[in-house]
């Protein structure tokens, strides 16, 4: 029951009905545009004061030719109003100027708040928040979203407004000044602008639907194209060039009826739409020659009437326009309604929890939240003292860095706790907790940017002496000296292209500056030259001096040294010990995984 409900859900999002219900949640992301209200506000007076000025065009031209022809109730020259147009044509550009200018404050500054504000929301979202949804679909969607908002409140809403303005003040001028003709007009006019919408909106169905099947027959042309050898190789010549044939048919078919349709809409058009304004025209005619119009007011009528049917055909499509924007608010309010992990703020306000680096694993169970099914740690305890470091070895998919990611508070275990320092991981301030650790990944990825900034990446507040002596630490000092430009070098696409070697003393560097009581490695399967393997080492045994530190081995000669190895298979410590004890087990799983390495089949 509540699958299906879900699903109904979805299906209506794709065309969102007007409910008091998402009114008040679209209402909510004003809060956005909150500190430009007085801009909004007096855009909307200004939109409001240029639409009543538009509207005084028409007047304006139906009296210069009853002025004209010398039966106008007014004493104007022509020149007067000659000069009265230029007068309301300065006001109307004035206004609309500031009009516009006023609406693009809210609409640029206002999303750009709903943008920092998704953003801020998006990195402070947990691991398994970006595991459970597709997160490349949600970043397009919501950037699809922000910009549906940002035509809103830019374009849209004035639009709707000032249509709805024009429509009301036509109507009610219209019906003041030429009664009659007004019956005649609304019972014929509005009627066939909505019929010409929605067969509009028909057409364009069907026009999709013609892009459709085109886009069909195109799929199977590339298929065949890329997949010309097995084609070939089956003889199936023929075979795809009927089956492409009968594609072509369809797109011809659909064309064909949808051709039909847009011929008739032509006709619709022609016959009905202008049929309805020569017929309004006429009916004026005749007022006009038995004297109960005057020419001006024909023309002013019916120059309203174009108006006003440009109104109503415009207010369907910013309505549509509007229920979109109304969508795109509730999956931008559902994104910024998630539970985030960690608030931005703690990263300024929060000192790092003093630890030194005691680690516990109590009976840990786990499996990932997105395959739940699969057990992945089954019931691990093991302790590390501080300053003392623990490697973890075993088969590519036993756990290992599931092992490590727990730590970091990344997932929620099912079962047990992990301990630092005697007190349970979840207890910590994430954001306090996670500043006393740091992570050399396996795979190190260097931000787009310069050296320095890449190291300071572990420290922000970093003195340049303090940069220096952390990359010196690591081993990097030469190399990074090495470039024309130091520190200032540009790594990434548009820089240098750095060996895996530097990458990783640089992600060293950057773990020395940061300090952390804790340590995690995960060492890298691609293998270094000799003298690279040696200075990378080398770095690496400086940064986990006196740390506590959990090394992921995948080569067992780099670990000899370590004080507790764990050889873990499907998530389950199998032996424990030191290089020492755990070689001296024959048959043991160290010993295979030794061999494993050593003789490789
Ligand atoms: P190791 O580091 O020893 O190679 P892992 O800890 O990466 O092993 O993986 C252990 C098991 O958990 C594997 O079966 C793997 O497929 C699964 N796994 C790892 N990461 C994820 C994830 N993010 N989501 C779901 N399953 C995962």
């Amino acid at each position: 029951m509540g699958m299906r409900r879900r699903n109904r859900e979805n299906s209506e999002e794709q065309r969102p009905k007007l409910t008091r219900e998402n009114i008040r949640e679209a209402a909510a992301i004003f809060r956005f545009i909150r500190p430009y209200r007085w801009s909004f506000f007096f855009g909307l007076v200004l939109l409001f004061l240029s639409s009543l000025v538009f509207m005084i065009f028409p007047y304006l031209s139906g009296l210069m030719v009853d002025v004209a022809q010398g039966n106008a109730e007014t004493n104007y020259s022509l020149k007067d109003i000659g000069w009265i147009l230029l007068l309301v044509l300065i006001v109307q550009g004035f206004v609309s100027y500031m009009r516009v200018y006023l609406f693009a404050i809210v609409s640029e500054k206002g999303i750009a708040n709903v943008r920092r504000a998704l953003y801020e929301k998006l990195v402070s979202l947990p691991i398994t928040f970006f595991e459970e949804n597709r997160v490349g679909d949600i970043v397009s969607r919501l950037t699809a979203d922000v910009e549906k908002l940002y035509n809103a409140f830019s374009i849209t809403l004035a639009e709707f407004i000032r249509q709805v303005i024009i429509l009301v003040v036509g109507v009610l001028f219209l019906a003041f000044r030429a009664p009659k003709l007004s019956l005649i007009m609304l019972a014929t006019f509005p009627v066939i602008v909505v019929g010409a919408m929605l067969f509009g909106r028909f057409i364009r169905k069907l026009s999709k639907e013609r892009q459709q099947a085109l886009a069909d027959s195109n799929i199977s042309l590339n298929e065949t194209t890329s997949a010309i050898q097995v084609v070939k190789a089956f003889t199936n010549e023929l075979f795809e060039s009927l089956r492409y044939g009968l594609n072509i048919d369809k797109v011809v078919k659909v064309s064909l009826y949808y051709a039909r349709w847009r011929a008739l809409f032509s006709v619709f058009i022609i016959t009905f739409l202008f049929g309805a304004l020569f017929f309004i025209v006429w009916q004026g005619a005749i007022m006009v020659s038995d004297g109960s119009m005057t020419a001006g007011r024909l023309i002013e009528f019916v120059v309203y009437t174009g108006i006003i049917g440009g109104a109503i055909a415009g207010l369907g499509n910013f309505y549509t326009e509007l229920l979109g924007a109304i969508g795109a608010t509730e999956r931008i309010r559902e994104i910024l309604k998630e539970e985030e992990e960690v608030q931005l703020d703690d990263a300024k306000n929060l000192e790092r929890a003093p630890i030194e680096g005691h680690i516990s694993y109590e009976d840990v169970y786990f499996s990932y939240p997105t395959r739940s099914d699969v057990p992945v740690l089954q019931g691990l305890s093991f302790e590390v003292e501080p300053g003392n470091k623990v490697a973890l070895v075993g088969t590519s998919g036993a756990g290992k860095s599931t092992i490590v990611q727990l730590l970091l508070k990344f997932y929620k275990m099912n079962e047990g706790v992990i301990k630092v320092d005697g007190k349970n991981i979840q207890d910590y301030n994430t954001t306090a907790f996670r500043k006393n650790i740091a992570i050399v990944p396996q795979e190190v990825i260097l931000f787009g940017g310069t050296i320095r900034e890449n190291i300071l990446y572990g420290r922000p507040d970093a003195t340049e002496e303090e940069i220096m002596d952390a990359a010196k630490q690591a081993n990097a000092w030469n190399f990074i000296q090495s470039f024309p430009e130091g520190l200032d070098t540009l790594v990434g696409e548009r820089g240098v292209k750095l060996s895996g070697g530097q990458r990783q003393r640089i992600a060293i560097a950057r773990a020395i500056l940061k300090d952390p009581a804790i340590l995690l490695l995960d060492e890298a399967t691609s293998s270094l030259d000799a003298e690279s393997e040696r200075v990378v080492q080398e770095a690496l045994n400086t940064l986990m001096q006196g740390r506590t530190s959990i090394i992921i081995a995948h080569r067992l000669a780099t670990i000899r040294e370590v004080d507790q190895i764990l050889v873990i298979d499907k998530g389950q410590i199998i032996e424990q010990g030191t290089h020492e004890e755990l070689s001296s087990i024959e048959d043991g799983a160290y010993n295979t995984l030794a061999k494993l390495q050593f003789e490789p089949i």
